[in-house]
């Protein structure tokens, strides 16, 4: 049995948050909250599940351990009333949690936008159901268009075509604009950036090409396999000139480009070659109630022992604020292939 062990630690008695702004010790304010609400996927793509890992072997949380959909909306709106102004349901893959859409409404009346990131495998099923218990919007990855290329790099042998009929469901429900997530690795689906560009132009969609990163410990990342967004710029570019625009709140995670003749937006996620660590407003919470402050953390803060001891909201609001507030993380500006080999949390346990 082979297990990729998170490492968790608790916190010393924390002090009481006196109110106020939220703010790190480098001055960043607690923006958006991502909720993984689960630890399993259907798919095993190679750069975040390998399958030689995430076998039939692989011991994923049993539910006991899993935050209830009470217990997350409970720990949510006290992230709101901290100042979280938007939160992203993820995993694991989201859909494959027993009736998210109960979730989505209990966490609808918080007034934070309320967002998922979706493979799109059963988003054809949901959207309708989604978007009715209030969902605002959905970003569903998609890898290439090449069907041979997505089968393999999803290594569930998923078509690409039912993903795009999860993206149209998703649009004809009102999750729009949908925001469709492309990893990069160069060699294996590079050569598909400036078609899925193309397919996307004049939808209205936008396309966000990610550089594949070195998160979780099991991916064997190499920078060689990264394409840095300023080639696919560039490469889109050459075909359809575009334009930087600006970005729609600091701190958000895409760099936007506009099409010049008018065909719409694109955006390009560098976390390795241009970190944004001195913009990221980002709290994670683990499928089993722990607090992350970087996606690269190698350990987490638990707050489901907190919880489930019966502590009162005050106290998980200090306990928030106080982990809030001990932040340093500034992985992406400090990575080297040292680090990279670090045994970092898995991005389908902490939530991507
Ligand atoms: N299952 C959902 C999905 O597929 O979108 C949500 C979870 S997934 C971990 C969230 C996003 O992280 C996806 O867009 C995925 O492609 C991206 N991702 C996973 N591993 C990555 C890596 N090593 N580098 C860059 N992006 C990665």
């Amino acid at each position: 049995m082979k297990k990729v062990i998170p490492i968790l630690s608790g916190r010393a008695a924390a002090p009481r948050f006196a109110g106020g702004p939220l703010a790190d010790t480098r001055g960043r304010p607690m923006r958006d909250l991502r909720i993984s609400v689960t630890d399993r996927c259907n798919f095993r793509c190679v750069y975040c599940m390998p399958r030689e890992v995430f076998d039939s072997s692989y011991r994923f949380l049993p539910h006991s351990a899993i935050l209830s959909f009470e217990e997350i909306a409970r720990l949510a709106g006290i992230f709101v009333d901290l100042g979280v102004k938007k939160i992203r349901l993820t995993g694991g893959e989201p859909l494959v949690r027993r009736d998210l859409p109960r979730l989505v409404q209990m966490l609808s009346s918080l007034g934070a936008e309320l967002t998922l990131t979706t493979n799109g495998s059963l988003l054809a099923k949901h959207a309708a159901a989604l978007a009715d218990a209030g969902l605002d919007r959905v970003t569903v990855s998609l890898d290439s268009l090449d069907d041979a290329t997505f089968r393999t790099m999803n290594d569930a042998d998923f078509p690409v075509a039912k993903v795009i009929e999860g993206i149209e469901a998703a649009a004809a429900a009102g999750l729009s604009p949908v925001k469709i997530n492309m990893v990069v690795k160069r060699g294996v689906n590079d050569g598909d950036l400036v078609a899925m560009a193309g397919r996307w132009r004049g939808t209205g969609h936008i396309v966000r090409f990610i550089e594949f990163m070195d998160v979780g410990a099991t991916n064997g990342w190499r920078m060689d396999d990264v394409v840095p967004s300023a080639e696919v710029v560039r490469r889109i570019s050459a075909r359809w000139p575009l334009e930087p625009i600006d970005p729609n709140y600091p701190g958000e995670v895409a760099e936007r480009w506009r099409y010049a003749d008018g065909g719409g937006e694109i955006g390009v996620i560098s976390s390795v070659t241009q970190a944004f660590c001195s913009s990221c407003n980002r709290m994670r919470l683990s499928t089993e109630g722990s607090l992350f402050t970087c996606l690269f953390a190698q350990s987490g803060h638990d707050l489901k022992t907190l919880l489930r001891a019966g502590a009162s909201d005050e106290a998980l609001r200090d306990e928030i604020a106080a982990v809030w507030q001990g932040r340093t993380d500034r992985y992406s500006e400090i990575r080297t292939l040292e680090t990279a080999k670090r045994p970092k949390v898995e991005m389908s346990y902490i939530g991507g």
